[in-house]
C-alpha cells in the first residue's frame, strides 16, 4: 500500500452529456484528492501522443478522433493505491462488461465512448501526468 498519483480524464462524451460533476464526485466520495484539474480541447496530435501506446491497435485513429470531438477534463488524483482504486471505480473498458455501480456501467455509451480514463500502472501515470499538467498546475495537499 502506497500513496499514488494517477491521471484521470473525464472524456468528451461524458462532458457533452453533462455528467462530469457526477463522475468527479465518485472519486471524491472514494476519498481520492484532486491535486489538479482543467478543461482542455485536445488537438489530434496531443491525443495521438497521449495514446501512442495504442498506435498499432485497430481502434487508434477512431480513439484519437473521439478524444478530440469536444473538451475533456483531465485531473490528477492522489490517494492510497489510487491507480488500482480508480480502475475499480471506473469499471471495465467495455461498459457491457463493467460491474454494476462502476462509472462506465452507468455513464459509458460504448467501448470507445466510455466516459473516463485512468492510468493503468505507475509507469503510465508517470508518463501521463506530466503529459497533461505542468508542475505549477499540480497542488500538493495534506
Ligand atoms: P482502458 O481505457 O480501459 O485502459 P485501453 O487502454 O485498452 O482501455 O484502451 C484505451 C481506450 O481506447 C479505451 O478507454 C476506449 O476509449 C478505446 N478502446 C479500447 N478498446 C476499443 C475497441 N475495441 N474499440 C474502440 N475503442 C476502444
Ligand atoms: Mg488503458
Amino acid at each position: 500500500m502506497a500513496i499514488e498519483r494517477t491521471l484521470v480524464i473525464v472524456k468528451p462524451d461524458a462532458v457533452a452529456k453533462g455528467v462530469a460533476g457526477r463522475i468527479i464526485s465518485r472519486f471524491e466520495e472514494a476519498g481520492l484528492k484532486i491535486l489538479a484539474a482543467k478543461m482542455v480541447h485536445l488537438t489530434k496530435a496531443r491525443a495521438a501522443g497521449f495514446y501512442a501506446v495504442h498506435k498499432d491497435r485497430p481502434f487508434y485513429e477512431s480513439l484519437c478522433t473521439f478524444m478530440t470531438q469536444g473538451p475533456c477534463v483531465p485531473m490528477v488524483l492522489e490517494g492510497e493505491d489510487a491507480i488500482g482504486r480508480v480502475r475499480e471505480i471506473m469499471g471495465a473498458t467495455d461498459p457491457a462488461k463493467a460491474a454494476p455501480g462502476t462509472i462506465r456501467r452507468e455513464y459509458a455509451s460504448s467501448i470507445e465512448a466510455n466516459a473516463v480514463h485512468g492510468s493503468d500502472s505507475p509507469e503510465s501515470a508517470a508518463f501521463e501526468i506530466p503529459y497533461l499538467f505542468s508542475t505549477p498546475e499540480i497542488f500538493p495537499r495534506s
